[in-house]
């Protein structure tokens, strides 16, 4: 579905359940890390774009005692009074992502009070596009068109907003900031490079009709995802730059290539492989967005995959089923580069391409994954996309 689509279907949707029609719409996309793995807990630099998979919420003012909640997706209708919230419990979680909206807008002196609302949403599950980022940040962009907030002005206090909402009491995960931006702030035709410290961030140019995004979801997710490999990675990254820099605080976005060369020989092997990777990235990715300035998408592509072989050697991230999507998309003609995307071990592949390549790429990756895993990987095709906006009906 396209995004137009999606916006009509909660509308439709809206008017189907509650018997009358929605005031607004709020829509907001789902996003993919180009450039940037495992950086933004460092503190350091990341390339992201949204998506054209989007989730939007037809809603309206309620004319009835409560707050009214449903979703196409598989989970229940949930009513509560919006002046009495509570963590709702079992299949009602979801409403938590919106409850938590609500609360942070409550917060800053927004009055909302009681509403209708229907999601629909094109954001695969478990796909790795951030379902939870497009539903927090469409849910911002209906309330605040909803009861009109001069926060609606700056795409970036949303996304800080929704990171407060998915960090708070209704939700309670201790996410970093990255998806909320990247649903907030998208810009049809760029990536957007963001500076986790500061949050200073800019757009630089992928233009639809040079650059095409695939991405190739293996379905698998190993133990290690599971198990708690991103939150040893974490510390480990922490850890080792607590040792190269003698701080408590310390953080590997602080660490210059020639101060791990040089102070790096007295760490623990493991350790200095995980800074490597932290190190190199962060200056990969400062260099991905300057050679997107120039257009320069062959230098991107290259970065890309020296970003997967450093995943790949040194933080010990990916795993055959990725290796083998990015190892044939790499060698096809009109594939600039292709990379481990996402926590690892597991999860994804994202392939940048020209976009006249793509129906033989998505041949090609089928037929080998299929060959090699017993199992067609799903294939999702996007552009660098238009970030959420909230539409008065
Ligand atoms: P993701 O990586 O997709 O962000 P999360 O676990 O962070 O995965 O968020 C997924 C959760 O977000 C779902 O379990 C559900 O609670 C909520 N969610 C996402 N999309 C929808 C939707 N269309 N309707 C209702 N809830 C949704
Ligand atoms: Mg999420």
């Amino acid at each position: 579905m396209t995004r137009e689509q999606v916006i009509e279907a909660a509308r439709a949707a809206f008017l189907a359940h509650y018997g009358v029609a929605p005031t607004a719409v709020g829509v907001a996309p789902g996003r993919v890390e180009l450039l940037g793995n495992h950086t933004d807990y460092n503190e350091g630099f990341v390339l992201t774009a949204a998506v054209d998979y989007v989730t939007a919420i037809a809603g309206a003012h309620s004319e009835r005692p409560l707050t009214y909640l449903a979703t196409s997706a598989d989970f229940p209708e949930v009513t509560f009074d919006p002046s009495a919230m509570e963590k709702s419990t079992g299949e009602d979680r979801w409403a938590n992502y919106i409850k938590g909206i609500i609360d942070e807008l409550q917060k800053t002196g927004t009055p909302v009070g009681k509403f209708a609302g229907f999601v629909v949403s094109s954001v695969p599950d478990g796909s790795g596009l951030s379902s939870s980022a497009a539903l927090l940040v469409a849910t911002a962009r209906l309330l605040t068109t909803l009861w009109p907030d001069p926060l609606a002005d700056s795409p970036m206090e949303l996304a800080k907003l929704a990171r407060r909402a998915e960090n708070g009491r209704f939700v309670g995960a201790p996410v970093g900031l990255l998806d909320q931006f990247s649903s907030a702030c998208g810009l049809a035709g760029n990536a957007l490079f963001l500076d986790c410290r500061s949050f200073a961030w800019r757009a630089v140019p992928l233009p639809s009709d040079k650059a095409g995004i695939l991405i190739a979801n293996t379905n698998v997710k190993h133990e290690l995802a599971a198990g708690g490999g991103y939150s040893e990675r974490h510390g480990q990254c922490l850890q080792a730059a607590r040792q190269l820099l003698g701080r408590g605080d310390a953080k590997l976005r602080d660490v210059t290539p020639a101060l791990l060369e040089s102070k790096g020989i007295g760490l623990n092997p493991v350790l200095k492989q995980r800074a490597h990777h932290i190190v190199y990235e962060n200056a990969r990715v400062e260099k991905a967005a300057e050679a997107l300035e120039r257009g320069d998408l062959a230098e991107v592509g290259k970065l890309m995959k020296q970003s997967h072989e450093s995943c790949r050697r040194y933080f010990e991230n990916s795993c055959d089923e990725v290796d083998l999507l990015v190892e044939v998309a790499s060698a096809l003609p009109g594939v600039y580069g292709a990379k481990l995307t996402g926590g690892g071990w597991g999860g994804s592949a994202v392939i940048l391409h020209d976009p006249t390549v793509i129906e033989n790429l998505k041949a090609a990756l089928t037929e080998s994954y299929t060959t090699k895993f017993g199992k067609a990987p799903t294939l999702l095709t996007t552009t660098a996309a238009q970030g959420a906006e909230g539409i008065a009906l």
